[in-house]
């Protein structure tokens, strides 16, 4: 069944993509509350990379799935004591949006692993009940993790407000891009922009997403 909605999902996107002639985004698989079975299901279809919400749920799904190649992203809000856990528990954490996480991930990602991917995550609508930072923060907090070694700046990571207007949406993306180019210029390794979830990726991607965070289109409505 996820071997089939996969496949699905991998063709809309490619759809989606060549319809705005942009380059096929990665397909981050989003497996928050989703059993380990599911994703070695999903795995075995050839889906490895996930995305994961709370660091003790990715830590136990990472040890029970540890035989597999799976690359591990973390897509929620971090709390600064979570912070050592999840420098060693993932391979990219997407929601970076203040200093303080900056130094406490790079102090405790471990030496025997590849340098951690960052990802700064940004407020596009300025809303108050939203994580991740002002874009005007965005390039000082860009040169804090560009500056520490145990850490790789990858790009930028967004959650806009649920506009019922797609055009509305769109125009949040659009400020995205615009962002990502902004950082590039300063930072050519920030090539990734992670932006677009079920219910309008098309949008996202139409937009330039690099990545898209793909959960309900996987693996079905959450519990
Ligand atoms: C849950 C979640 C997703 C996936 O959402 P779906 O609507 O299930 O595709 C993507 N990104 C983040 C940050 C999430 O928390």
């Amino acid at each position: 069944m996820f071997a089939q909605r996969l496949s699905a999902t991998l063709q809309s996107i490619e759809n989606a993509a060549s319809a705005a002639q942009r380059p096929v985004p990665r397909l981050l698989a989003v497996s928050k509350t989703q059993p380990a079975a599911a994703v070695a299901e999903l795995a075995a279809a050839g889906q490895l990379a996930y995305g994961e919400n709370y660091v003790q749920e990715a830590q136990a799904k990472r040890a029970q799935l540890h035989a597999l190649p799976l690359e591990w992203h973390l897509v929620g809000h971090l709390q600064s004591n979570k912070a050592e856990l999840a420098a060693e528990v993932f391979d990219w954490v997407q929601s970076v949006d203040r200093p303080k996480l900056v130094t406490a991930l790079a102090r405790h990602r471990p030496e025997q692993r590849a340098p951690l991917n960052v990802l700064i995550q940004v407020n596009i609508d300025d809303e108050a009940s939203k994580h991740g930072c002002a874009p005007g923060q965005v390039a000082a907090l860009a040169a804090l993790i560009a500056a520490e070694p145990r850490l790789r700046l990858r790009g930028l990571m967004a959650i806009p407000a649920p506009h019922p207007e797609p055009e509305l949406r769109r125009a949040a993306y659009r400020r995205m891009a615009t962002l990502l180019a902004d950082l590039a210029e300063a930072h050519p390794q920030a090539d990734t922009l992670s932006m677009g979830m079920s219910d309008d990726y098309a949008l996202a991607i139409a937009e330039g997403a690099t990545m898209v965070r793909i959960g309900t289109a996987l693996f079905g409505a959450r519990g």
